[in-house]
């Protein structure tokens, strides 16, 4: 699809905030019930905080009671990409954004219907684009 978005490390940090920079280019964690949008509700689309490709749609958010942004599929499959995480001595699978690497979350196996997915992102990889 679209080109690929590549920086330094010194230019994405002169331009995302230390949350931002950490969770997204070094795959941190914020805390749960900490960041912007676990507990947001207005329609609209969620993008990449990096590069701005269209991630999530509020239509697909549920209140998983996780304390992050939850969502049960993704705007676009090809807006994002699936990696193995065997960090933290875990077996995750990490979801990273498709046009700038960025870190967004993980994808678990326990979520709603139609999917039975949990796209569990970290507020501070999205930037919110409300819409009627
Ligand atoms: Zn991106």
């Amino acid at each position: 699809m679209t080109d690929k978005i590549v920086k330094t490390d010194a230019e994405w940090k002169a331009m995302l905030d230390g949350m931002q920079y950490q969770v997204t280019r070094h795959a941190a964690t914020e805390r749960a019930f900490t960041g912007q949008y676990w507990d947001h509700h207005e329609p609209g689309i969620y993008t990449c905080v990096c590069c701005n490709t269209p991630l999530f749609a509020s239509d697909a958010k549920f209140d998983s009671g996780c304390g992050w942004p939850s969502y049960f599929e993704p705007l676009n499959p090809a807006n994002v990409i699936e990696v193995v995480d065997r960090s933290h001595g875990m077996l995750r699978t990490e979801i990273i954004c498709a046009v700038c690497d960025a870190h967004l979350g993980h994808v678990f196996p326990d979520g709603p219907p139609p999917t039975g997915l949990r796209y569990c992102i970290n507020s501070a990889s999205l930037r919110f684009d409300p819409q009627d």
